[in-house]
């Protein structure tokens, strides 16, 4: 193995893996649609230290560790991944600070040639402690979720987070240089539209932060309340608006699903990531992998390839790129919510938001 990703015993433990071919080159893959696959979103974990009421039921269980990819596993995917053009690369979950030995994971992935972007998607919980030794391993931005500034919504809406820790996160960060800070919002009727999303949005008037308001999509057991529950991009840049004027476009990079506007004068800026009433399917070169090892096509989407069984069963590095390969190649165009379907077989945290 690669010498560069060989990692001390971890708490998931070690596995003798098939040898990575010398010197192997990378080669951009195309799905059948000519979309560039280039994007992992890494589910490090399903499990979390919250229960967020729009991710996961409040009596969620998780997966025993056994059937959760090793360090060794995951690195050996991601090297398979590098191979096939993948570039960048976004740790998740569940809640990816919690998963034991992250910051020598995050050193492993950061040294894989071929690696150029490595962040990371976080309730901001554990930063205060993280951030620096993160940064120093090599991750280089973090997106921190934090849905309202007031202290007892935000327990509410959590089911028992403590919105100082998240602060003190998010401050932790910022001195690390896990810069630009994004700071995630899921919207939810009656729990933090309205006057949350207005205090959110006033943030960005002094930090040079993107404050970005994400419509609730539905996925399997709570999928009736994310859709009975949902608030659209246009109905909150409206309640933003009347309270501070009309917003300016900002610039507009195509291939992030955040749609960024600014509110005069402002240091920072607003994205509205619009996946259910405006979906951004056409630029979309994001695979993900699960914690459990399958290659999750599209978020929305059931379609999922497993790679950890016939990495485990002692399959080749070659057998398991061409699953990875094809796999790529047949990522749905794009997700059925205008037409009433959604995935049903995961919830949020175990896919990997
Ligand atoms: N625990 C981390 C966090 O909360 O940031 C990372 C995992 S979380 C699943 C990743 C992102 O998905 C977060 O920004 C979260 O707010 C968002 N999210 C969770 N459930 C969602 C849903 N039903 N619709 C839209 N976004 C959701
Ligand atoms: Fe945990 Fe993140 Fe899901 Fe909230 S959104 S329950 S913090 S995984």
């Amino acid at each position: 193995m690669n010498s560069q990703v060989l990692l001390h015993t971890t708490p998931y433990g070690k596995i003798a893996l098939p040898p990575l071919p010398a010197g192997f080159a990378s080669e951009p893959v195309f799905d059948s649609y000519g979309r560039r696959i280039s994007y992992l979103r890494i589910s490090l974990t399903d499990a979390c230290n919250l229960r967020c009421v729009y991710c996961m039921p409040e009596q969620m269980t998780f997966r025993p560790r056994s059937e959760l990819m090793s360090d060794e596993e995951l690195l050996y995917l991601v090297q398979i991944a590098v191979s096939l053009g993948v570039t960048k690369i976004r740790l998740t979950g569940g809640e990816p600070t919690i998963r034991p030995g992250v910051v020598e994971l995050v050193r492993a992935l950061a040294n894989i040639p071929g690696v150029q972007d490595l962040a990371m998607t976080t309730n901001g919980l554990l930063l205060d402690k993280l951030a620096q030794p993160l940064a120093e391993a090599g991750l280089k931005r973090v997106n921190i979720s934090i849905d309202t500034l007031d202290a007892q919504k935000f327990r509410r809406i959590t089911r028992w987070g403590a919105i100082e820790e998240v602060w003190k996160g998010i401050k932790a960060a910022e001195e690390a240089g896990l810069t630009p800070i994004k700071l995630n919002a899921v919207v939810v009727r009656h729990f933090n539209d309205g006057q949350d999303m207005v205090d959110l949005a006033r943030l960005t008037l002094e930090n040079n932060w993107e404050v970005r308001f994400i419509e609730m999509m539905p996925f399997g057991e709570i999928g009736d309340f994310q859709q009975s529950h949902v608030v659209s991009s246009a109905e909150m840049k409206k309640q933003i608006e009347q309270q501070f004027g009309p917003l300016e476009e900002a610039s507009y990079d195509y291939v992030d699903p955040s749609r960024p506007f600014r509110i005069q004068g402002a240091l920072g800026t607003l994205g509205f990531i619009s996946s259910v009433t405006e979906p951004f399917c056409q630029g979309c070169g994001r695979v993900r992998l699960t914690a459990d090892g399958k290659l999750r096509l599209c978020l929305l989407r059931d379609d999922e390839v497993d790679l950890l069984t016939p990495l485990r069963a002692g399959a080749s590095w070659e057998t398991l790129r061409n699953r990875m390969r094809e796999g790529a190649y047949h990522k749905p165009w794009g997700h059925g919510l205008a037409e009433g379907h959604f995935a049903e077989n995961r919830a949020m945290n175990q896919i990997g938001g």
